[in-house]
């Protein structure tokens, strides 16, 4: 017998770190003592004491039956709390918050709930693959929006081809930028709630490293802008700020008809976050400012160790103080694809090809900040020698 995947599968190209992770276990296998800094996955273990809440919370009786489906009250009013502390937004923890199995599934699954066959759907390229993915899997057609250096790495909304506007339902954004690791002002979300507003276009920000700056710029939300509850709902994860990323919860907050869509969406696809995760998730949010920080002066410090020695040595480094990637132009004669596998066999370090995340990624490579400050310097050391 012989089961075809469906068109939709097919039409996705190898997610992308699959690809990776064949090339890095042959060379692992070969005892490569490699320096793996592809995936954005935190490598430190999740604070103590939201494991021990999590613990606590996993003997209540009730919390063995199936959560609500939208998320406990608790969560949501934790949520709310969180977000009106954070970004000065109000938000009704009834109708404007959702709880969400991470973030990934609810931005995959959006499309299920708002998007037809044939409907365009506007993608951040380079941009984390999912929201082409989620756009394939209801037959409606990805359309990339460039993400240039000359920009700063936002879109321009002008270079969308009126034949693609006209059939544009969805716009994702996402900043902090995975993989470029660029920021964007309160101004820019201001144009792109006016732009998808006069164009009737549903507008989905992607907020998974709101919680991973330096200093004191901290990111904005797109809420923040007046009356873009109106046409925006953004997507929130624990994953990144709290190293949560085994854990699985998240939060979609916005406008209560997108919220409300993708609830009912997901209603007949999973029944919930696991309770005790939801009370592990509440310890967070309600969690002293320091802990969160004290992830992101992890990262700060890493960030000065990488990027200082990439610049020394000569690389073009995109300069950002948040997410925990670094964005480096490919050495000039090499392609995105050509200089990573130098970079895993001449190097032993794992990096990931731009243009993994869309053709405008192409001519750079990303570098995460997941690994220890000594295998960053190990890492600059390599890169230094085969640069050099
Ligand atoms: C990590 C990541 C997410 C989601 O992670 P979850 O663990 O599913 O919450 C979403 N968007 C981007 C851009 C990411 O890098």
């Amino acid at each position: 017998m012989e089961f075809e995947r469906s068109r939709a599968l097919r039409a996705l190209p190898p997610y992308l770190f699959i690809e990776i992770d064949r090339k890095k276990k042959e060379a692992l296998a070969a005892g490569v003592d490699l320096v793996d800094l592809g995936v954005g996955d935190p490598d430190r273990p999740t604070p103590p004491v939201l494991v021990r809440a999590l613990q606590k919370a996993a003997e209540k009786a009730p919390y063995h039956q199936y959560p609500l489906g939208s998320g406990m009250p608790a969560y949501r009013k934790a949520v709310a709390a969180w977000f009106k502390r954070r970004f000065r937004v109000a938000l009704d923890p009834a109708t404007e918050v959702l709880a969400t199995i991470g973030s990934k599934e609810a931005i995959g699954h959006f499309p299920i709930a708002f998007v037809n066959p044939g409907d365009v759907v506007l993608c951040p390229d380079p941009g984390y693959p999912v929201y082409a993915a989620g756009a394939r899997f209801v037959g409606a057609e990805p359309v990339s929006m460039p993400l240039l250096a000359k920009n700063r790495f936002l879109p321009d909304f002008r270079a969308i081809a009126p034949k693609d506007l006209k059939r544009a339902k969805l716009m994702w954004l996402n900043y902090p930028n995975n993989p470029t690791a660029a920021t964007c002002d309160k101004a820019f979300f201001a144009k792109a709630v006016a732009f998808c507003r006069s164009h009737g276009i549903m507008l989905a920000h992607d907020m998974a490293y709101s919680e991973v700056y330096e200093g004191a710029a901290r990111p904005p939300s797109v809420l923040e802008v007046p009356g873009a509850k109106d046409v925006a709902i953004e997507f929130h994860s624990l994953s990144k700020t709290f190293n949560m990323t085994g854990w699985r919860i998240g939060f979609a907050v916005g406008n209560p008809q997108l919220v409300g869509g993708l609830a009912a969406a997901k209603g007949n696809l999973d029944s919930g976050v696991v309770s005790a995760i939801q009370e592990m998730g509440i310890a967070a949010l309600e969690a002293p400012q320091s802990l969160a920080k004290a992830v992101r002066s992890v990262y700060t410090q890493r960030r000065k160790i990488l990027v200082g020695g990439l610049k020394k040595a000569g690389f073009e480094v995109f300069e950002s103080r948040a997410a925990f990637y670094v964005w480096i132009k490919v050495p000039k004669g090499h392609t995105s694809a050509q200089y990573c596998s130098l970079l895993l066999e001449k190097a032993g370090v794992v990096a990931t090809p731009g243009n993994g995340f869309g053709p405008s990624g192409e001519g750079y490579f990303r570098l995460t900040l997941t690994a220890p400050e000594a295998r960053l310097r190990l890492a600059v050391r390599r890169l230094s020698a085969l640069k050099a």
